[in-house]
């Protein structure tokens, strides 16, 4: 997977705004935050569609004006980037920018150290190390360890970069004979369910979900109205049937942002965003695959907080994201 992933290592930046330089992180003060200062806080949901491309990018580069799921966010008081832009292509140095809010530190030396040295850094990031401070319960529905918390993924082994591990091959044949031959695909119902049903959600606030959709990425098992009757073996790089997936996204996202709204009475906060875009264009030039590899979805949404740290140059950057709602609700300058 990781293999397929890296199209575009050492791409270059497009990148417009400042991204400050890494400070000490301010430690919360434990005696002012009292039990019900706790059950104020908002739930936090980061829900990341993987490879879900920027809105310019899917006018630019797929002819399609993705304006209907735009204006829905937007008239649920969502605050949503028409051009964001990342630094990276890579899901693990993305994720890994975005949860520490910085660009990440240059890496050297092997790729096996390499690996290590990108799932370490979103395992130890400052986001959920913050959160954990201030009292938050981390869930874990991504493809990454975080802090304590085990991925939900249990797929992903860094082994699998390398070659067949013990448990990637137990996983490929229980794929294989429950019908489902995709390797996300299971997941990606599950998250789904844990989101909607609510019931494995902690009763205790607040906490922070981190909810990691192998979609619209490969492979394509969802059309428009949602799970195809076949499913491909292989990675297919199709143009059109990632434009399914996005459209099914979109399907996810008014449903769940449906039910967040309606049942988390915790004025929660909700970011809502890809981590790179679709990465595999051919029908353009090396510059303009560029361009869409590092675009991407970006949308928060504050409840009745203060909108003021965004503005339209703030939303194209997602290293922004968690720094800004640090600043909105803690007040913390990072
Ligand atoms: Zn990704």
């Amino acid at each position: 997977m990781f293999t397929a992933m890296i199209l575009f290592e050492g791409g270059s930046v497009f990148f417009k705004t400042n991204i400050p330089m890494q400070n000490n992180i301010p430690k919360p003060n434990s005696k002012s935050l009292t039990d019900n200062a706790h059950k104020k806080l908002p739930n936090i949901y980061f829900i990341v569609f993987d490879g879900y491309t920027s809105f310019k990018s899917l006018r630019d580069f797929w002819n399609y004006d993705n304006v209907g799921i735009k204006q829905f966010l937007t008239s649920k008081g969502f605050m949503v980037a028409d051009n964001c832009v990342t630094p990276y292509s890579e899901t693990e140095k993305c994720i890994g920018a975005y949860l520490n809010m910085n660009l990440i530190k240059k890496i050297q030396k092997s790729q096996v150290y390499n690996t290590y040295s990108l799932l370490n850094n979103i395992k130890r990031n400052r986001t959920t190390n913050l959160l954990s401070s201030y009292g938050y319960q981390i869930v874990n529905l991504s493809i990454f360890d975080l802090l304590n918390k085990p991925r939900y993924y249990t797929f992903f082994e860094v082994q699998d970069i390398f070659g067949n591990s013990a448990l990637s091959i137990v996983n490929k044949v229980i794929r294989k004979y429950s019908g489902i031959s995709n390797y996300a695909t299971y997941e990606n119902l599950m998250i789904s369910q844990i989101l909607l049903k609510g019931d494995e959600l902690p009763c205790e606030q607040p906490f922070f979900i981190y909810a990691h959709f192998m979609l619209p990425h490969p492979a394509y098992d969802f059309n428009r109205y949602g799970l195809r009757q076949y499913s491909h073996d292989t990675i297919s790089l199709e143009k059109m049937e990632y434009l399914e997936q996005i459209l099914f996204a979109n399907r996810m996202i008014r449903i769940f942002v449906n039910r967040i709204l309606t049942k988390d009475k915790t004025k929660p906060i909700i970011v809502i965003q890809g981590d790179h875009g679709f990465r595999n264009l051919s029908d353009t030039t090396a510059k303009a695959q560029n361009t869409e590899a590092h675009s991407l979805l970006n949308a928060i949404y504050l409840s009745n907080y203060s909108k003021t740290y965004y503005d339209h140059k703030t939303l194209e950057n997602p290293l922004n994201n968690f720094r800004g709602i640090f600043k909105t609700i803690f007040n913390l300058d990072l």
